[in-house]
Order: C-alpha cells, then structure tokens, then sequence
C-alpha cells in the first residue's frame, strides 16, 4: 500500500502515519500516532494486498487473538510484543490487513551489529534469552503455540517514552527544515541498501556513533540514533574505532518475541518445513514431526550467536553438498554425532543417512568433532569455567532427541542462568 507521511488511516482516521519501522516479507510496519488518545504511539503492520499475504495476516491474526485473551496474568504474558487490534485499509492495490502492536524499539540483531559481531556480555545475554524463554513457556504451555522463527531479528527491545518522543522529534525535525526524509523512514527501500547505509553512517558521524563498516544483509529496519547513541556509549573502542570486546547491555533491557507471522498450533501446523535456515532444528531439517522443541534449539542458536557474534551454524551448499547435508555435517561435529534412531527418524532420512546411521556424503575423516566447549574455548578465546556453563545450556537446547531436549521451564532452571545479576 502506498504510504505517505502524515496521512491518516483506520476507522474515523484514528492512527496518523509518523515514519516507517520496518519491514518483512508480508508487510511494512509503520510508527502512527493515535489521534484519539494524542501523544499515544503504535506499531501498525500494514500487510500486503494479494490474497495470500491476507490469508496468512488472518491466521497470524488467530493466533494473536490467542495469545492476548489466553491467560494475561500468566508468567511470560508480558514478553510477547502486545498486539491490540486489527482494522482493513483500501487503497488502489485492494485491501490491507492492519494490525496494531504496542511501539517496540530495535531488534537484537541491530545490537549484535552494535557489537561489530564481537557478542554481547554475558550477563546481558543471560538476562535476555530468560526473557524469551518466559515468553516461549507461556506460547508453549498456554497457548499450544509454536512460534517458528525465532531469531535475532523477531526479538525487539522495548523503548520507553523518551526515546518514542525523541524519534518523533527526529522526524519532525526533517519536516521543519524541509529536508527530504531518509527513505528508510519514507517507504519501499530499506536500510540494507547501499546509498541510504552511506546516507546513515554520513548522519552517525557527526554524532560519534560507530556504525559497523558492512552491510549486514539481514537488516531490514533503520534504528532511532538516541538508541544506537545509548548502545554506543558503552562500546570499547580500539584505535581503528571498532568495537573489540563484548558489547555491555544495560541489565535493565526488556525483550519481547515478535512476529507470529510464521507461528502455528501444536495440532495445526501450516508447512513442513519451518524456521529460518540458521536456527532450524534437526528434526525440521530431516523433516521428522516437529513441536514445540524445535523454538528450544533456535534460543541455544540465539545464545550462542549473541555470545559470541557468530552464527552456532551457518549451513552453506558446495558442489559436493547441498546445504541440509552441510547443515547436518555441521551438527554432527557439535554433537560428536547424532544417534540412528534419530538419524533415522524423518521423511527425508534416507536421502541423507546409510542404514547403519552414518552421512551419506560426508566421510567420518572429513568431519572435526569440535564440542561447545572447545569452540568457546580454542575460537573465542573463553575461560574454561565460563565456556563449560554455556555450553551444557546450549548442548541440552540443542540435544538430538526432541524428547529428551529441555523444554522452557527446564531450560529456566539451568545453571548457566543461575548467575543473572538482577538489577
Ligand atoms: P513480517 O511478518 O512481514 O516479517 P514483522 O512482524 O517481522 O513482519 O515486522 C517487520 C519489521 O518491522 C520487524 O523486523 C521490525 O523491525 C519492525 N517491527 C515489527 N513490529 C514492531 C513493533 N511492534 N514495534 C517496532 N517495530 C516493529
Ligand atoms: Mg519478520
């Protein structure tokens, strides 16, 4: 739907349209000002026309329906991005679903590029994968819930009102000059795109913000300078000004899961294969039946990548191999292999492992078993007494067999998360 700054939508032209926030395969999300309540902010999700994109918005609209009448006082209630409502939109393309969310501020992937992919403290990791997890626990447990797609990029941080005013500020400033908007803030283009990456760092230098030298392809939102300025501050700075160590968080930082636009039920999934390529799970991969443990192995993924910078896989296809059997290489070096029955197990087994379990394509002499531990310690350089605690919680997220791998409330009880300093 063509969008403009300023213009009004919904019912009695309630929610004025301030600046994009972002955007993903189904819909842009926009920051609108509700007129009715004046100085309230929301997030409204403007999907895409076509018939499919509204037959999805539907289903996602079920499960959000869900999630908020379910059982608000339940623990983990609170670390769901809130959605409140949904309203239709015409415009010459045919008619929008809009959903509206409460404002959240950037994703954890803008922090992990914060980061210059160095990772972030361990206590601010420990303090955020607690909060998915309560947020999972109450999806799995409450709502029968399988959200799909977690990853960095569908975990916001929550913003509080000087930072939405801040960035109304910012915006209108540009109005008040009568400088044109970046168009990350406009519309169709995006962050990720070269000329506007240039047109942001050209902003950030004036303010000492170190923004990261590479485009980060995954990026598809342009985040408030008061935040990356907040989040800036706290980086160590080498001479080549980029950050060298661990990024520090705030302990006091609030996630919330987003975007229930992949999510199903438990007895009602919508595609056999799910999840985002990095954070998929074994089972999904082999196409065995997938639940609820498949959202546990993208939280060990999630913390790894968030300790460390890097990706815990990052499958790639070769002449030789197609991607799921890189992938599947890849988690049997991490796992020291991964048993028959299991092997075994999926609709696909077969194109991917002999009959006494073995990979069909990948020779035992061509694989390195390198445990969590080790990678921790021989990559990244981590003390042993650290790489150890981190470890066991990834390597029980990410056990092989769903039956035996944590679910969220075991996951809660880890050691590992035993040492949150809470402020
Ligand atoms: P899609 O289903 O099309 O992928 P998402 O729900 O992931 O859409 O939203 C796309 C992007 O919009 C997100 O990656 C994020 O940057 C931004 N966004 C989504 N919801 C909010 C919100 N409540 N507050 C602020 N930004 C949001
Ligand atoms: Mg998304």
């Amino acid at each position: 739907m063509p969008v403009t700054i300023g213009q009004t939508i919904g019912t009695d032209n309630r929610y004025q349209i301030v600046r994009k926030l972002g955007w993903g395969h189904f819909s842009t999300v926009w920051l609108c000002e509700d007129l009715t309540e004046g100085q309230t902010y929301y997030a409204i999700k403007i999907v895409k026309s076509a018939n499919s994109f509204k037959t999805v918005a539907l289903d996602e609209i079920k499960l959000l329906r869900c999630v908020k009448d379910q059982e608000p006082a339940a623990v983990g209630y609170n670390k769901i991005v809130l959605y409140h409502d949904y309203f239709v939109a015409s415009s010459l393309y045919g008619e929008h679903l809009c959903l509206t969310f409460e404002l959240m501020g950037p994703s954890l992937l803008h922090l992990i590029v914060q980061s210059n992919y160095q990772g972030l403290e361990q206590e601010g990791v420990k303090n955020i994968i607690q909060q998915i997890l309560l947020g999972l626990l109450y999806l799995h447990d409450k709502c029968k819930i399988i959200h799909t797609d977690i990853k960095p990029e569908n975990i916001l941080i929550s913003v509080k009102e000087p930072y939405i005013r801040n960035m109304v500020a910012h915006v209108n400033r540009f109005n008040e000059l009568g400088v044109q908007m970046p168009k990350s803030y406009v519309n169709a283009a995006g962050w990720n795109e070269p000329e506007l990456f240039e047109q942001t760092c050209d902003e950030a230098s004036t303010s000492n913000v170190i923004y990261p030298q590479r485009v980060d392809p995954r990026m598809t939102s342009c985040p408030n300078k008061a935040f990356v300025n907040d989040f800036s501050k706290s980086i160590k700075i080498k001479q080549d000004n980029r950050p060298v160590s661990p990024l520090f968080v705030d302990p006091s930082i609030q996630v919330k899961i987003a975007d229930l636009g992949n999510s199903c039920w438990e007895n009602h999934h919508f595609a056999e294969v799910i999840q985002t390529l990095q954070y998929r799970a074994l089972e999904v991969i082999i196409e065995s039946e997938y639940s609820f443990p498949a959202d546990i192995w993208s939280v060990a993924c999630l913390a790894f990548e968030l300790s460390t910078g890097d990706f815990l896989f990052n499958p790639q296809a070769s002449e030789h191999l197609s991607c799921s059997e890189d992938h599947l290489g890849l988690i049997w070096e991490l796992l020291n292999g991964i048993p028959p029955y299991i092997a075994h197990s999926g609709r696909r087994s077969s194109e991917y492992f002999t009959s006494s379990g073995t990979l069909k394509r990948i020779s035992p002499e061509n694989m390195k078993i390198w445990k969590v531990e080790d990678v921790l310690v021989d990559k990244y350089q981590w003390k042993r007494v650290d790489a150890i605690l981190l470890a066991d919680f990834i390597e029980s997220l990410i056990e092989p067999d769903q039956d035996l791998r944590a679910t969220a409330s075991l996951a809660l009880t880890k050691k590992w998360l035993d040492t949150i300093d809470r402020h």
